[in-house]
């Protein structure tokens, strides 16, 4: 490691601006599936940061939401010979044939934050994120034991997505089961989009009178989309709902009240270990991995770290004493 660093010190200082092929490092291909959401952003940032002081190179491209562009900038990764790609898919489930390419290339493949199914990848970095489903049921059911539930999942291609939802059923099923709330109506938003949101929550409000008591909104972008459709009946801040990803415009709908809770996933821990763990898979070194989890192909080595829920009273000493995001940001915009 320490040679590998020196070099690419000598290369920065000497040889980079005239020579940048001659820097050194091991080179990392940063494939996200969409920039436009805000948590996206800090993941890039962070990693890069990360895997630039451990002296590799990362290349990044984002889909911007469409799965043939993602296969397309994979392919281009491929064809510049990087060590390592590292994904967020867009789609975990269309990846195996251009990633049976890579391996053919002796390329390692690092999972980000979602699994990518049916193809034979290295290690997979996450959260617990049937806990975030869990977390985010909780919240709701704490407040309001009983009701009228409207379920508003996430993107259908994104595995992360059915995990918050089995996560959130664990909790309500009991409840329903024992009839103290009844699930109104249960949707997926395309993309994660906050508009797919708004429209599914307008039809929703319509469809039952507006008689609704809780929305289990699986991330921010959606809960952001259904809050809108909530407040053009006068029902914001007494319908309650979650989301997640602490994005700065959903805490700040926390402090205000017209969103009851997120989930808190610190970023820089997923960012920087799988910074760490590419490194290390460029390099052929062992990995630590917490466990497995079986991606439909293989047992894929796993690290899941831990999510926080986060209401009003525990917004200090988390998002903020974190420095997710700044207290004058939170309460003063
Ligand atoms: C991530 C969430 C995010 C969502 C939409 C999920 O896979 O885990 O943090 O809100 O994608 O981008």
């Amino acid at each position: 490691m320490k040679r590998v660093l020196s070099i690419s010190l000598l290369a920065a200082t000497c040889l980079a601006v005239s020579f940048p092929s001659l820097a050194a490092g091991e080179k990392i291909g940063l494939l996200m599936s969409d920039l436009r959401l805000e948590r996206w952003q800090k993941d890039r940032d962070l990693f890069t940061a990360e895997a630039e002081k451990l002296g590799a190179r990362v290349y990044t491209q984002s889909a911007n939401g469409d799965v043939s562009t993602q296969i397309s900038q994979i392919e281009n990764m491929i064809s510049r010979g990087v060590d390592v790609l590292v994904i967020v898919p867009e789609n975990g489930e269309v990846l195996s044939n251009v990633l049976a390419e890579a391996k053919a290339e002796g390329i390692k493949v690092l999972a980000y934050d979602r699994l990518i199914k049916f193809a034979d990848i290295d290690l997979y970095v996450s959260f617990d994120n049937i806990r975030v489903g869990e977390m985010q049921a909780e919240a709701l059911l704490k407040r309001k034991p009983m009701g009228r539930y409207f379920l508003m999942g996430g993107s259908p291609t994104d595995n992360n997505a059915k995990m918050f939802r089995e996560g959130q059923m664990n909790v309500l099923q009991p409840a329903i089961d024992a009839e103290k709330i009844q699930v109104i109506g249960d949707q997926w938003a395309m993309g994660w989009s906050a508009e797919a949101a708004l429209n599914i929550m307008e039809n929703a409000l319509t469809a039952n009178a507006n008689k609704v008591d809780a929305v289990v909104a699986s991330n921010d972008s959606t809960a952001g989309g259904a809050i809108q459709a909530l407040a053009a009946q006068g029902l914001s801040g007494k319908v309650i709902i979650s989301g997640q990803d602490a994005d700065l415009a959903a805490v700040r709908r926390i402090v205000q009240g017209s969103q009851t809770m997120t989930v808190y996933k610190p970023i820089s821990k997923l960012a920087e270990t799988s910074a760490e763990m590419a490194v290390k898979l460029a390099r052929g070194e062992a990995i630590q991995a917490d466990g497995y989890v079986n991606n439909g192909q293989k047992d894929v080595d796993a690290v899941l770290l831990t999510p926080i829920a986060v209401t009003k009273e525990n917004l200090d000493e988390t998002v903020i004493a974190d420095g997710f995001h700044s207290k004058a940001a939170v309460y003063n915009p």
